[in-house]
């Protein structure tokens, strides 16, 4: 039997040893999740014996993130925009960096409140639904090609709230005959699989070995997805609706030259907080 406090101390030095970054910070969000005890009460009561099931559940998930399964697949939470996702392995972590993608969504937008947004290559769903939680008139649609990725945006979906506003296709990209090529949509929205296939393995091990591949791959020069957006997508955006995309911080230029060969105005190029190109947006008119 161990105390709070000597579980955290063995967490952290576990982690420690396998080159978890943040390694004290991780120990106690796990303990955290086990005993449903906060800071105060920790500081309180650290030297209380835990009771030997959650001693065993914590070295457990200590194990797991020290094998390098990103927290959030553990704790199966995920905040963006101030919110809660649900997350597992089969979608990506919800990055900070994509919140600017979605804060460009609600600056073009901001006069508009009854919006429809198609979300291609959702993942857990955190752009679409953060999104609507924003505009509350509005409706949307995501797409993936994952049906468990669609499982998981399905449940935030629900947790959220949007139940009647959110629609969830299966679709590799526009493929599906539910997607009416109607030029309806305010906003076409994605942050696709855009790592270039040979870069994957370059990545820290939380990426490469746990985020679903499907996810990362942006086939041979990572813009795969961007080319086909950019052409396939015109034709279900309404004239004066926006494209907005994230990118990877070199693929600026690249995606805005395909942007404005596709026929999108305005085309502007956003960064994310680290200084790093982040967004690529334009108008469709
Ligand atoms: N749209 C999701 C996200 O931004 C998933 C992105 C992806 O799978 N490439 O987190």
């Amino acid at each position: 039997m161990s105390s709070f406090a000597e579980l955290l101390k063995k967490g952290t030095k576990i982690l420690e040893g396998s080159g978890i970054r943040e390694a004290g910070l991780d120990a106690w969000l796990l303990l955290e999740y086990v005993t449903g005890k906060n800071r105060a009460w920790y500081f309180a009561y650290s030297d209380e014996m835990a009771d030997p099931e959650q001693e065993n559940r914590y070295l457990e998930l200590i194990q797991k993130r020290s094998s390098h399964i990103p927290l959030q697949h553990l704790t199966h939470q995920a905040f963006f925009m101030g919110y809660e996702f649900y997350v597992d392995e089969y979608v990506l972590v919800p990055r900070q960096d994509t919140e600017v993608l979605v804060e460009t969504a609600l600056e073009v937008a901001k006069d508009q409140n009854d919006l429809r947004i198609l979300d291609m290559c959702t993942g857990s769903g955190c752009i679409l639904l953060s999104l609507l939680l924003e505009k509350q008139g509005s409706t949307g649609t995501g797409v993936d090609v994952s049906q468990e990725a669609l499982k998981v945006a399905g449940k935030n979906k629900i947790q959220l709230g949007l139940d009647g506003r959110a629609e969830l296709l299966q679709s590799d990209l526009f493929s599906a005959k539910e997607l009416e090529e109607d030029g309806q949509y305010d906003i076409l929205i994605s942050n696709p699989p855009y790592i270039p296939t040979k870069e994957i393995d370059t990545l820290m091990e939380e990426v490469k070995s746990h985020d679903p591949r499907l996810a990362l791959d942006g086939h041979e020069d990572g813009l795969y997805f961007y080319r086909r957006i950019c052409t396939e997508g015109r034709a279900y955006l309404k004239k004066g609706g926006w494209l907005l995309f994230e990118i990877g911080c070199d693929q600026g230029k690249d995606v805005a030259n395909l942007m404005e060969n596709a026929g999108f105005s305005q085309v502007q190029i956003r960064k994310d907080l680290s200084g790093l190109d982040r967004v690529v947006f334009g108008k469709w008119q």
